[in-house]
């Protein structure tokens, strides 16, 4: 009640509303909680993520919330982790009877995310942005054959495509569906130096690290891949030497947004993969704020982030801790807030609504994937997803990046929601960096849910894009995302509240949320129908 009459002051006096002070304050304190060194940066399967996970479920239940886990909150998951050994593991290039061996960790890694199989020798077949789109007349594979073969593409995608179908089809999961389908046995992406969020040197350094999948084999994506190898763009020359093309002519196409070609390189690619495999168990926490609808209760709106972060890895700068203090205990900490403001309003929204902290969202949205495999509520009865992750409250919040903000009639929810408040909207002004399909809310689209995801935005070029790229160089998955950095608690607490509206907002509505009729997402909606009716 007294957050509401805040607000409506404010909204009176003065027209920029600034985030209720004690909202914001609350937030940072999840945010300490969270991200502290005895957290141990919160990574899958560690006794890190079981202490953050309970800290979430004992707010989820002093916020009033109905236990909506296994075990009370809990949602266990259970995960095999895979680690390279990589003093007993090589890549090498070969050619005309010589072998040209890469240095693993500074030409090239291997990435554990899939099981690579202990040895490969296979043709290495250069298909440029690697996309087989039909609908959309790009196919890259034409005139090459990729059976039995390492498919070798640039981490991008053609400017062509709108933003969201480039986030879709540049993912992990549906590159390798389509090369699946054409026969290949793995793969070899170079990333666009222009478009790496981190450089490869401070990449390079999580490749000891375990990488995660799904103890359930039906949610792997990855089935069938014997090789995924990430080569450093600084040095992927090699790979077309006596190719009669230069990487650097790819990648002024890839600037140029034109297409490339595709053809066979001239070495093959010879790898040895040694493994060490392990069993873990993680958690999703999950609870409900029940509607007062008699109907509508029985719906979900589902307001989601990850807890998950990195762990404890390589030291950069004397720090082994990845903190995750904004990737993303932000996130947890405003979902935890939006809980608490909730149960402290007089009226309950007429759905209910269901707060999840996911797990495993580093190793590739992993957790939610369970989640909405295996959901603690009918499948069907989840009517929309809110999610956060790393809103990133650098500077103050004037406008809202909206991820999927034209493919739902959930952007005209968020554009209210958001003028409510005094505050813009803006789709996501680099679909270049895949973000929609980057997060946990892809899990719920994919499961045809319509979703939207949130962060402070800003304008290309501005001096606030400038703070943003410069946060993702030096802080994005370093240790040095920790508790001392400069935050702008005003923009959390603006965030919250817009989270707080929006999900009431949803949640209010008579007619459940959907796809706009031109939405590419439509058809996951319609897939889920026909596999409900089964
Ligand atoms: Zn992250």
């Amino acid at each position: 009640m007294r957050r509401v009459m805040i607000v409506a002051l404010v909204l009176s006096a003065c027209p920029i509303i600034r985030g209720d002070e004690e909202t914001s304050k609350r937030w940072w304190a999840h945010v300490q909680a969270l991200a502290n060194d005895g957290m141990e940066g919160r990574n899958t399967g560690s006794l890190g993520h079981k202490r953050a996970a309970d800290y979430v479920a004992a707010q989820f239940q002093k916020a009033g919330l109905e236990p909506a886990g296994l075990v009370g909150y809990i949602q266990p998951v259970q995960f095999k982790t895979r680690r390279i050994v990589e003093s007993a593991s090589s890549l090498a290039l070969v050619r005309g009877g010589k072998t040209e061996p890469l240095t693993l960790g500074e030409d090239a890694n291997i990435s554990v995310r899939v099981d690579p199989a202990p040895a490969l020798d296979a043709p290495l077949v250069f298909v440029g942005y690697g996309l087989n789109v039909p609908e959309r007349s790009i196919n890259d594979f034409a005139g090459v054959t990729l059976r039995g073969a390492v498919v070798v593409y640039i981490s991008a995608t053609p400017k062509s495509l709108p933003g969201p179908l480039q986030a879709h089809f540049g993912s992990a999961a549906e590159r390798w569906r389509m090369y699946k389908n054409a026969g290949a046995v793995g793969t070899l992406s170079i990333a666009n130096p222009k478009s790496m969020d981190i450089p490869w040197a401070r990449s390079t350094l999580a490749r000891l690290q375990p990488a995660m999948s799904l103890a359930d084999l039906s949610l792997d994506d990855a089935l069938g891949q014997q090789l995924s190898v990430t080569m450093n763009p600084a040095n992927a020359e090699k790979l077309f030497q006596g190719s009669g093309h230069t990487f650097k002519e790819m990648l002024a196409h890839v600037d140029a947004g034109e297409p490339m070609p595709s053809f066979a390189l001239p070495s093959r690619l010879k790898a040895t993969a040694r493994v060490e495999r392990a069993d873990v168990e993680s958690q999703n926490v999950a609870g409900i704020l029940r509607g007062s609808d008699p109907v509508r209760r029985n719906e979900y709106v589902v307001v989601s982030a990850h807890l998950d972060h990195l762990g404890v890895g390589e030291p950069i700068n004397g720090d082994r801790i990845y903190n995750g203090a904004m990737d993303n205990a932000s996130g947890i900490a405003a979902i935890l807030e939006v809980a608490n403001a909730l149960h402290d309003a007089p009226t309950r929204p007429a759905r209910s609504i269901l707060f999840v902290a996911v797990t495993g969202e580093e190793k590739g949205e992993l957790g939610s994937r369970y989640f909405v495999a295996h959901p603690t509520v009918p499948a069907r009865s989840m009517v929309a997803n809110v999610n956060t992750d790393m809103f990133l409250p650098l500077f103050p919040l004037k406008t809202l990046m909206v991820l999927g903000l034209d493919e739902s009639d959930l952007g005209a929810n968020i554009r209210a929601t958001a003028e409510a408040v005094g505050v813009g909207v803006q789709a996501d002004p680099e679909p270049q960096r895949n973000r929609f399909v980057r997060s946990d809310q892809y899990s719920f689209i994919k499961a045809g849910i319509p979703a939207l995801a949130m962060k402070v935005g800003y304008e290309p070029n501005s001096p606030e894009a400038a703070i943003a790229a410069k946060w993702t160089a030096e802080r994005y998955h370093a240790p040095s995302d920790d508790l001392d950095q400069p935050i702008d608690l005003s923009a959390a607490g603006t965030y919250v509240e817009i989270v707080r509206d929006l999900a009431v907002r949803i949640a209010n509505r008579p007619d459940k949320p959907k796809w706009n009729n031109a939405s590419f997402f439509k058809r996951f909606a319609i897939m889920s129908q026909i596999n409900q009716m089964k």
